[in-house]
């Protein structure tokens, strides 16, 4: 029996069914950064402190980007991120499964025919 950390290789629905415990999926990253505000006489700019800002950057058509993230998203933007990775490794494990099935199999079918290959 396939467990969830295997590719379903031949059973797209295994996947399929662990998708909505998953969702959203985000491709990116998050991070914290320290900005300066407009305000005149800040203290906390003055002292270098700054402000706290979060930043998502992505890739868009091979160009890095970046968006502020509001506050009060930063935690779910945060579990659509972890989603996106764990997609990711169902994706990367598919594709190792596939060459290692297709080696097995190869490795079969060679053994069979003994010597009939010039
Ligand atoms: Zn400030």
């Amino acid at each position: 029996m396939r467990t969830s950390h295997q590719p379903a290789l031949h059973d797209p629905a295994l996947l399929l069914a662990e998708i909505p415990s998953h969702w959203p999926m985000a491709k990116g990253s998050l991070a914290e950064v320290r900005k300066p505000c407009i305000r005149p006489n800040c203290r906390a700019c003055a002292s270098g402190r700054k402000h706290p800002a979060f930043l998502f950057s992505l890739t868009e058509k091979g160009r890095r980007r970046c968006l502020y993230v509001p506050r009060d998203l930063v935690a779910a933007l945060r579990q659509a991120i972890a989603n996106g990775r764990w997609m990711e490794e169902q994706m990367r494990r598919t594709g190792v499964g596939l060459i290692e099935e297709h080696r097995r199999n190869r490795t079969k079918s060679s053994r069979a025919p003994e010597g009939s290959a010039s």
